[in-house]
């Protein structure tokens, strides 16, 4: 305000010098003074200028700042995804962006940023589009493996308690020891059994020493096998649901009391479900 007052100030002696000495001479100064003037003024436009240009680099600063934190947090959330859904994390390196090809945009910049700022944020640009490509990949990733985890068995068929474990027992019928394929759970005539895992039923019928029988292949090397059932509400070749009732619980076959026989069975093989029965989905 001082020097707004200053140059008007001047500018205004300099007009009355000129108006009071009208020689060629004195017109020729004055003429000097009002360019220095003028220069003067534009001095401080400029001056002004780079005040504003450091304002507004300044504000795109502590926004690079912002950026670059929330890109942090992106790649901490994606490594957490990465846990989450146990992947493989070669996979999804976040700090590199993945290989795709491109055309640089050379084209309308009005604005001419500082070197390094403008790398920056180029960099920061390219960063999130790389994270973005990587976080829907993973997304989808994910929703695979939950499909894929609906096909696993898991958690027990019916409700009830292991009366009797995968392994050599004495046969409750001549007490010879035998080989017990799989786990007795107790439970009530007629309680609904469920399957442990989505697949398709590829047997349901009565089997020697299984009675009323339930066979499910889930596809991926897993089958399941639910046994000594009163009813079965499934026939083979019907696709069924994780939880799905299968079968109500009974006593037919080679069977002491009311309980399901559960087995499962990997690559051909008969494994102890005891694992799977103790998950949860
Ligand atoms: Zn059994």
């Amino acid at each position: 305000m001082v020097v707004a007052v200053m140059v008007l100030g001047c500018a205004g002696v300099g007009a009355v010098l000129a108006l009071t000495f009208s020689s060629p001479r004195d017109r020729a100064l004055a003429q000097i003074h009002r360019l220095q003037q003028q220069i003067d003024r534009q001095n401080a436009q400029v001056g002004g200028v780079r005040q504003d240009a450091q304002r507004g680099l300044d504000a795109l600063a502590v926004k690079l700042g912002q950026l670059q934190a929330q890109s942090t947090r992106l790649n901490a959330l994606g490594e957490r995804l990465i846990e989450v859904g146990k992947l493989d994390a070669s996979e999804f390196d976040f700090d590199q962006p993945p290989g795709v090809g491109g055309v640089e945009d050379a084209s309308g910049n009005a604005y001419a940023l500082p070197p390094a700022l403008d790398r920056s944020i180029s960099q920061l640009a390219s960063q999130f589009d790389s994270q973005q490509a990587q976080l829907s990949a993973l997304q989808s990733l994910l929703l695979d493996a939950r499909i894929e985890s609906n096909l696993k068995p898991t958690g027990m068929p019916v409700q009830g308690y292991i009366s009797s474990y995968f392994g050599v027992r004495p046969d409750p019928f001549d007490g010879r020891s035998e080989m017990h394929t799989g786990i007795d759970i107790a439970t009530p005539y007629g309680t609904p059994v469920h399957t442990v895992a989505e697949g398709m039923v590829t047997f349901a019928g009565v089997r020697n020493g299984y009675g009323n029988v339930v066979e499910i292949d889930h596809g991926n090397g897993y089958m399941t096998r639910y046994a000594h059932n009163s009813v079965l509400d499934v026939h083979a070749g019907q696709h069924v649901q994780v939880g799905e009732v299968i079968a109500q619980a009974g006593s037919t076959g080679h069977s002491t009391g009311s309980h399901v026989h559960f087995e499962v069975w990997y690559d051909g093989r008969v494994i102890n479900p005891l694992a799977f029965v103790r998950k949860h989905r």
